[in-house]
């Protein structure tokens, strides 16, 4: 069923490597974390994480020496990733360096604002198969300071904001401003793929301007998006896989999210959806484009 690469198994001989694991990111039987260690649990995975982030903070990354052995036991025996990470694509955000992880060490899944919103049958399938097969317990939602896709989106609701207030004020010419906002931002030609994925993350936008009131600047608004995001993505996993609901449910898996601060380098570790209980009496199993009941995730 699935792809022999992403999960390959081989019997485990003592003798196959003599690596010291003191330096691993985890315990790890070969020196990097493979089929032959047991799964974290999610407790250990945020601990073994956090401690990865505070080297990383400090400048005292240990992930660097990853060589020839390293690399033949991940190909021989498989992986046993700590921890799966939903990350931003942003360059200045790669997952490994910042949690001082190596290779086989996370489980990482990355696009453009840490989103289900597109493609999302790839993104939860594929959480999915890190939690059902590769047995990890953490799945983490990191979003980040600065991010370049929720900051669009907030401006682009913005501008929304602004051109349904020019129209309900100015009744005279509210029609033909309507008439032109549709030829300028939803025609065919001017539309992208692009703008498709902003659109899909205004409601983030509006829910964060809705929760700190008028007043807010575009800065203040798309800060507290990132937040709103990383829940909102976490809602979209609880509430369309039930694979991940059930092992959230059972204790088996935790979901949580997470902030990186770009600046600082540290990763603020925000818990549990506050949307979580509620959640896990959700009915969804598959996801809207993959044939699924289409409902409102916020
Ligand atoms: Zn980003």
């Amino acid at each position: 069923m699935f792809c022999s690469c992403l999960g390959k198994q081989a019997p485990y001989s003592e003798n196959d490597f003599q690596v010291d694991p003191s330096e691993g990111f985890g315990p790890s039987k070969l020196g990097v974390r493979t089929t032959v260690d047991e799964p974290l649990s999610a407790s250990q995975a945020i601990e073994v994480l956090q401690a990865g982030n505070r080297r990383f903070v400090q400048g005292d990354a240990k992930a660097g020496g990853f060589d020839q052995r390293a690399r033949r036991a991940l190909a021989s025996h498989g992986q046993r990733p700590v921890a799966t990470v939903i990350g931003c694509a942003d360059s200045r955000c790669p997952v490994e360096q910042l949690f001082d992880a190596r290779p086989g060490d996370i489980f990482v899944l990355r696009n453009a604002g840490n989103t289900c919103t597109h493609a999302e049958g790839s993104m939860v399938g594929s959480v999915e198969y890190s939690v059902a097969v590769l047995e990890a317990k953490m799945i983490l939602v990191l979003g980040h300071t600065g991010c370049g896709a929720i900051m669009g989106a907030t401006k682009l609701f913005l501008e929304r904001s602004a051109q349904k207030h020019i129209e309900a004020t100015c009744q005279k010419d509210a029609q033909e401003t309507t008439d032109q906002s549709t030829e300028g931002s939803e025609s065919d030609k001017s539309r992208s793929t692009l703008l498709g994925l902003l659109d899909a993350l205004v409601p983030v936008a509006e829910q964060a301007c809705v929760q700190l009131g008028a007043g807010s600047s575009t800065e203040e608004i798309a800060a507290h998006a990132v937040k709103v995001n990383v829940w909102r993505t976490i809602n979209f996993l609880l509430s369309y896989s039930l694979i991940i609901r059930e092992k959230v449910a059972s204790g088996e898996v935790e979901l949580q999210g997470a902030i990186y601060n770009m600046s600082s380098g540290a990763v603020d570790f925000l818990g549990k959806s506050p949307k979580q209980a509620q959640l896990l009496n959700y009915d969804g199993h598959v996801v809207p484009s993959m044939g699924g009941p289409i409902r409102q995730v916020s």
